[in-house]
C-alpha cells in the first residue's frame, strides 16, 4: 500500500502568542506543511498557562478560509480585480490626497483596533503613516464604547446626589401617587425585618 504524500511530510509544533488581543495568550499550534492540524493553549506559557479563548481556536478557520484576502484588489465596473503591492498603495496615496484636498483634512478618518498595541508594524509605522494627514478623526473601541460611559459617570457625579435628588422630588411632586422610588408593584419595598423603604 502507497503511503499518502501529505503524511510524508513531517508535523511540527510552533509555539506562538495570539494576537488577537492584549492578552497575547500563548498557542502552540500543530501544523503539516501549510496545514494546521490544531491549536491549542500553550500550558507553558507564564500568563495564559494554557488558557485561550475560542477566537484563537477560530485562527484557523481565518487562515483556512477561500475568502480571506490574500492579495490586494481593486474594484471595477466589471468586478474585482487583483493588483501588485506597489499599483495598491500608489492607489491608496493618491486617493487619500485628493480626498483631502477636496473634502478637508477631517475627511479622513482611522479607526485603531486592537491588534495595533503589540503589533511591531502598527507600533513604529501607524503614527507616521497617518501624521502627514494631518487628521484628528481617530477612533478606537474606547471613543466609541468606553468613552461614553466615562461620560456619563463624569455627568452623574457632577449631578451628584443633589441633581438626582432634586430631580425625584421634582418628579414626584408633579406625580404624586407615582409610586416612591424602591417600590415593588406600587406597594414600598419591604426587606426582611426592616421599614419599608420610601424614598425622599
Ligand atoms: S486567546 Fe482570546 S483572550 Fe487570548 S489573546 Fe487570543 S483573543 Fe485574546
Amino acid at each position: 500500500m502507497q503511503a499518502n504524500p501529505a503524511e510524508t511530510i513531517p508535523e511540527r509544533t510552533h509555539y506562538r502568542a495570539c494576537n488577537l488581543c492584549e492578552a497575547i495568550c500563548g498557542l502552540e499550534i500543530r501544523v503539516r506543511g501549510t496545514e494546521i492540524l490544531s491549536i491549542r493553549g500553550d500550558a507553558a506559557d507564564p500568563l495564559s498557562r494554557g488558557h485561550i479563548c475560542p477566537k484563537a481556536v477560530a485562527l484557523k478557520d481565518i487562515h483556512q478560509d477561500p475568502d480571506r484576502l490574500r492579495k490586494p484588489m481593486r474594484r471595477t465596473a466589471e468586478g474585482w480585480e487583483e493588483i501588485s503591492w506597489d499599483a495598491a498603495l500608489d492607489l491608496a496615496a493618491e486617493r487619500l490626497v485628493a480626498i483631502s484636498q477636496q473634502h478637508g483634512a477631517a475627511s479622513i478618518a482611522a479607526y485603531y483596533g486592537n491588534p495595533n498595541v503589540h503589533n511591531y508594524g502598527s507600533m513604529t509605522h501607524g503614527s507616521r503613516a497617518l501624521a502627514p494627514l494631518k487628521t484628528r478623526s481617530r477612533y478606537s473601541a474606547t471613543s466609541v464604547d468606553q468613552l461614553p460611559h466615562q461620560l456619563l459617570a463624569f455627568r452623574l457625579r457632577q449631578m451628584g446626589d443633589h441633581g438626582l435628588a432634586r430631580r425625584a422630588a421634582m418628579h414626584r411632586r408633579a406625580r404624586p401617587s407615582a409610586s416612591p422610588v424602591g417600590c415593588s408593584r406600587g406597594r414600598p419595598l419591604r426587606l426582611k425585618g426592616r421599614a419599608p423603604t420610601v424614598w425622599r
